[in-house]
């Protein structure tokens, strides 16, 4: 019981001292836009339509900066497999997937966000809305219980037996660029998204948490796809243990190991990340070999 007071306590001062934050500028024009939101638009709309469409311009947008760095020839050292540039039949081949994938398989996938908010009562309201402080920690967990997911489920799909029926797909570009990140088979975004759909059930208690965690998850997933690894980028990078463009990046080069999203732990546990370990004791002094798995028959 003293306990629980004491962190009952300590949480209360941690409250008050945040009332010494400057305001946020943008409190009062989101707030408006919010209420206005609430006012004009049924539930089902916000949480189907509101959903997608959060959707779709954090996509394009979180992958506009990587994709106007191939024009600008600054930007070249920091590309991470310089010798393979982007080509325009590569991002119009992926583009022409991504529209397709968005339109039939996420736009009724996100929709269905409407069913889990009425079944699960979760608030539109303004009051309601978790502090970013509250935000912040949720955000956190979100991306650990995904990065669960995507690592087992990931590394499955790996295996040979079903790899070429399904995985195949995301690994079509071996030097990936940020539209990639979404470029795969139908099944897999069902079947990896769900990783996605654990995270929120286990922290969401309104919808801006679920919106929060869809742009989170974006910019993690198309930054580590980007093809580029610009330091002092994403905050993401202060993250323990957060794996960044170049740990996904040999994924796609190497086809084996680093199978995680976000973080790298699961890949130190059970030693998966041991040829990216051993490519980067090796890549100054010979060529990386790379194993296609289905060219390689000993896999
Ligand atoms: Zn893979
Ligand atoms: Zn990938």
């Amino acid at each position: 019981m003293a306990e629980d007071g004491t962190i009952i306590s300590t949480m209360r001062v941690a409250e008050d001292l945040l009332d010494y934050l400057p305001e946020n500028p943008l409190q009062e024009p989101l707030k408006n836009a919010w209420l206005y939101m609430n006012e004009n638009y049924s539930k089902f709309i916000i949480a189907t339509i509101g959903s997608y469409i959060i959707h779709e311009l954090a996509y394009f947008l979180i992958c506009l900066p990587g994709f106007i760095c191939q024009f600008i020839p600054a930007m070249q050292k920091y590309k991470i497999q310089p010798n393979k540039p982007e080509t325009a039949a590569n991002q119009w081949k992926c583009l022409k997937l991504i529209i397709f994938s968005h339109v039939c398989i996420d736009f009724p996938f996100i929709g269905g966000a409407y069913f889990y908010i009425e079944y699960f009562g979760i608030s539109m309201t303004w009051d309601d809305m978790p502090a970013w402080y509250q935000m912040l920690p949720r955000m956190y967990a979100c991306l650990i219980i995904e990065d669960t997911w995507h690592y087992f489920v990931h590394r499955a799909l790996h295996d040979r037996r079903v790899y070429k029926y399904i995985h195949k797909i995301h690994h079509s570009f071996q030097a990936p660029f940020g539209m990639t990140a979404e470029y795969a088979h139908p099944a897999e975004t069902m079947i990896l998204g769900m990783g996605f759909m654990w995270a929120i059930l286990l922290t969401c208690s309104h919808i801006s948490v679920l919106w929060m965690w869809l742009i989170f998850r974006l910019v993690e997933t198309i930054e580590v796809h980007s093809g580029y690894d610009v330091p002092y980028l994403n905050p993401l990078h202060l993250l323990p243990f957060y794996a960044g463009p170049r740990f996904h990046d040999f994924h796609h080069m190497n086809f084996n190991g680093n199978y995680s999203s976000t973080f790298t732990w699961w890949d130190k546990i059970f030693g998966t990340d041991r040829q990216w370990n051993d490519f980067n004791k090796t890549k100054a002094t010979k060529e990386w070999e790379v194993i296609d798995p289905l060219k390689e028959k000993s896999q």
